[in-house]
């Protein structure tokens, strides 16, 4: 169940229209109360047991963690689109700690098959889609929330995900302060200096126009396993 699935539930069951509930959740979610309190609260403002409405944390890393593990180009280019959606203004911006926690998805899951179809780019939108909705849940969740924003590692997380709420927490609470962390090497840098998502060195040491090879680079990861031996390509 993600976050989406959860205000349908309660707009079912208190009969509001889902972007009344939405937008509720979003301004209590502003005021720091946590996603899941949110709904819980305006559940039982209206006589619905709070029970109902889970979340689980260790689900929604599984079904990442498939839809990751499907095939190395489609893993890629969902990379490729988050990358730009957090370097994004607006509307369109994905939420950082979103991005980080997909950053930590990628290193925990093993180098995926080589592509063996292609997939269309219906198919690979409806991934990134899906991805999105399961790392913004994910962080509601995981992390406890103020109204700065990740205020640090919620207190019902499990523990096997506990490194990754402090991973996500501590590299958001860096970009407040203007530091950002470089997505190949996890060098701390300056978020003026950054070149789509990495140090200066890191950028330079990548054809700029290589979209693969650069999120290649994700979470510091040497894919080699993938199929693409960067020992080959650098070593000339
Ligand atoms: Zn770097």
């Amino acid at each position: 169940m993600t976050a989406r699935d959860l205000l349908q539930r309660l707009a079912n069951d208190t009969g509001i229209p889902y972007q009344t509930i939405a937008r509720k959740v979003n301004r209590m979610m502003a005021k720091g109360m946590g996603l899941l309190d949110s709904v819980k609260n305006i559940a039982k403002e209206h006589g619905i047991k709070e029970t109902k409405y889970r979340i689980d944390a260790t689900k929604i890393v599984r079904e990442t963690e498939k839809i990751l593990r499907e095939d190395y180009t489609q893993t890629l280019m969902i990379s490729a689109v988050l990358g730009q959606m957090v370097e994004a203004r607006g509307r369109e911006r994905l939420p950082p700690p979103a991005f980080f926690a997909f950053i930590e998805m990628l290193s925990r899951i093993p180098d995926a098959p080589r592509d063996t179809k292609s997939e269309s780019s219906t198919e690979i939108e409806d991934r990134t889609t899906r991805i999105i909705e399961l790392m913004t849940t994910l962080v509601s969740v995981l992390c406890e929330w103020s109204e700065k924003g990740v205020a640090g590692v919620a207190d019902d997380c499990p523990e096997s995900l506990r490194d990754m709420a402090k991973a996500v927490f501590r590299k958001t609470k860096l970009l407040q302060g203007g530091l950002w962390t470089c997505i190949s090497c996890g060098d701390i840098v300056d978020v003026k200096e950054i070149i789509a998502l990495m140090c200066t060195k890191c950028d330079s040491s990548i054809s700029r126009s290589d979209i693969h090879q650069r999120f290649d680079q994700m979470a510091g990861r040497d894919r080699t396993g993938y199929g693409r031996t960067f020992s080959e390509e650098r070593d000339d």
